[in-house]
């Protein structure tokens, strides 16, 4: 059970920031992982009073806020036609509505979690964090970095994809993924992420060549991507099954961007 001493709804960044420092105190998102916890939070930290709800367009970059809900980064038109549907795509499958409307992005970006849907699209985007104290570093660097005593205030998503596609498997519906992945193009850059192997989500870079077809590159991708990648058995597959899944959905993800970007 999940038990709280006291609740502070801190005026400032840097009164939020002192608050946690303390051991036992901890800034709330949704809530709704951490209400799952066995722990006693000494000081539990709102952080709703300081704007952190906003999707802004600060020029090359999205800028979202860490209390902006799922839902609403999912329903935001803007977002939708910016990164091809993938930011709606991948929080679709996420429990339901309700649960959307109150799970927070920078409580699912801050957690790192394994499964993430989200941390799989986001690396695959590019994105980097922006950290309170620590200033701004790439979510790829802030997935290596361990404990972080630190209040993630915004996400910042770079703009202008060529394109992006995102895949996974569920066993259910509304089921953690057994296994995700979001590939986007940039240029002659692709980006390829593989997540919930159930490890957190690792990038794999590539240069797209326009003499060799998509459908052969797309398989040549999932092939070096499934061979070199570490996946781990849980209750909802074994890491064999992973491998195979990871071929397939991999080779799905990039003769999707590849052709979108045919066809344009
Ligand atoms: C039943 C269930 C099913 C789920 N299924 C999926 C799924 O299929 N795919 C998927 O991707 N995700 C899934 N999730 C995860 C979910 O989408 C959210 O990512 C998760 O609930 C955390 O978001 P939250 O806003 O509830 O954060 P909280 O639970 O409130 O916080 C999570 C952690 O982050 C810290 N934190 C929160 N905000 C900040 C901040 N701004 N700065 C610093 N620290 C912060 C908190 O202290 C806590 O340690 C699931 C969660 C649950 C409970």
């Amino acid at each position: 059970m999940l038990t709280i001493d006291t609740y502070l709804r801190p005026k400032s960044l840097e009164e939020a920031y002192e608050a946690m420092q303390k051991k036992n105190n901890a800034v709330l998102g949704g809530m709704l992982w951490l209400r799952l916890g066995n722990r006693r939070i000494g000081t539990a930290i709102d952080l709703s009073a300081l704007g952190l709800d906003q999707v802004e367009d600060a020029g090359n970059a999205w800028k979202i806020g860490a209390y902006t809900t799922l839902r609403t980064m999912e329903m935001h038109t803007d977002l939708q036609e910016e990164f091809r549907g993938v930011l709606r795509n991948c929080v679709s499958s996420i429990v339901g509505v309700q649960f959307r409307n109150l799970a927070t992005v920078g409580g699912s970006v801050f957690g790192r979690y394994g499964f993430s849907d989200i941390v799989t699209t986001f690396l695959a985007l590019d994105a980097s964090v922006e950290l309170y104290k620590h200033g701004i570093v790439s979510l790829e660097e802030f997935c290596g970095m361990g404990n972080v005593k630190d209040i993630l205030t915004h996400i910042h998503l770079p703009k202008f994809p060529a394109a992006a596609a995102y895949c996974a498997q569920r066993n259910t519906v509304t089921d953690f993924p057994v296994l995700n992945t979001c590939a986007v193009l940039r240029n002659t850059t692709l980006t390829v992420t593989v997540g919930a192997r159930p490890l957190r989500a690792v990038p794999f870079r590539f240069e797209i060549c326009n003499t060799i077809s998509a459908a052969e590159q797309a398989e040549s991708i999932a092939k070096q991507i499934s061979e070199n990648t570490i996946f781990a058995s849980n209750a909802r597959a074994s890491a064999e099954y992973r491998q195979h899944l990871c071929h397939v959905l991999v080779r799905r993800a990039v003769l999707e961007v590849l052709q979108k970007k045919e066809a344009e």
